[in-house]
């Protein structure tokens, strides 16, 4: 029944709405609004496949499924997107059951099964690999990334895999930038599409320009059994930590700030920033022409008009103090 009719069936459309009606409301608005972020969520995967040109013809991607939102997420919607793309690939859904204890094994082979994706688990122990080398009480996710590294590397290989593609979206990539340039003073984040340290594989990451708040409310909308992080009784980094939650406190108090950061990513003007292997600041001499782009040497390169000069003049204002 469509809500006009409900409406009508309560006494027409100025009377109040019973429980069923509300609650047929509340469910249309539901899926108008599920509807929405689905293509959200596969417009900016499209996106960020053909901007860093992640698939190509004859592809066959090894999808790196770890039983977590962000993991499910990148399966389903490349499997949608593998329907309509324009160039043909395959893909095959990877987990490495690393033997924690209580991991439930079967959830994602029957989830796989279910959803008619072909699969391999490897099965190998890196569990008791790590708890031998690492002393108690220190952290673990060193050793335990670097061994599955090899390992998916290896799986790739052996199942002949062009691309591997990872979970990790438009989030991850900010707050390792920011811990890189507040911890290990370099601009350095985590590149949406790279050649494995081993020179063989290259890495994908789909979801680059997705934002991690939509992952979580698609992952409850498609009901992907989760299986928990914490197995490994590892806890994520404090600081990490962190600067996630100041990233969604900046999201909530200035909606686009995460956009923002990756889009400034993208967007590197050697010539500003201090890297002097980037640009040659040792050499650079004056030309006697003047640049048609204007004096950019005491330019802010921003795009605020209430942006402020160094001496905290609004720039409108100062620019008006030069016309005049
Ligand atoms: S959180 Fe656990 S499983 Fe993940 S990398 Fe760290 S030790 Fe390994």
């Amino acid at each position: 029944m469509t809500l006009p009719e409900l409406q009508d069936a309560a006494g027409g459309a100025g009377a109040p709405l019973d429980d069923a009606a509300l609650a047929a409301k509340k469910a249309k608005k539901h899926a108008f609004e599920m509807n929405k972020l689905s293509k959200r969520l596969h417009r900016q995967v499209g996106e960020a496949v053909t901007d860093f040109n992640m698939i190509e013809d004859g592809d066959k991607i090894m999808v790196c499924l770890s039983g977590g939102k962000d993991s499910y997420a990148l399966l389903d919607i490349l499997m949608n997107l593998r329907e309509r793309a324009p160039v043909k690939f395959d893909l095959v859904a990877v987990n490495l059951d690393q033997k924690q204890p209580g991991f439930p094994a079967h959830i994602l082979p029957e989830y796989l099964a279910k959803v008619g994706a072909p699969f391999h688990i490897e099965n190998q122990d890196t569990y008791s690999i790590v708890k031998k080398h690492i002393p108690e009480g220190a952290t673990m996710c060193s050793l335990c990334s670097r061994l599955r590294r090899g390992i998916l590397y290896r799986v790739a290989g052996e199942l002949g895999a062009t691309k591997i593609a990872l979970g990790h979206h438009r989030d991850d990539i900010i707050v390792t930038m920011m811990m890189n340039m507040f911890f290990g003073g370099r601009l350095k984040g985590m590149p949406a599409k790279l050649v494995s340290d081993d020179g063989r594989h290259t890495v994908i990451r789909p979801l680059a320009y997705v934002a991690e708040t939509d992952l979580e409310t698609w992952a409850v909308h498609r009901q992907y059994p989760i299986i928990p992080c914490s197995l490994c009784g590892s806890q994520e980094n404090l600081q990490r930590a962190n600067i996630k939650a100041q990233l969604r406190e900046w999201e909530k108090q200035y909606p686009g700030r995460s956009d923002n950061m990756l889009r400034a990513m993208g967007h590197i003007t050697p010539s500003h920033m201090m890297d002097r292997n980037l640009y040659p600041f040792t050499s650079i001499q004056p030309t006697g022409t003047p640049d048609p782009t204007g004096d950019k040497a005491f330019d802010h390169d921003d795009d605020h008009d209430e942006a402020a000069d160094d001496c905290g003049t609004p720039k409108a204002q100062t620019i008006r103090i030069l016309r005049d």
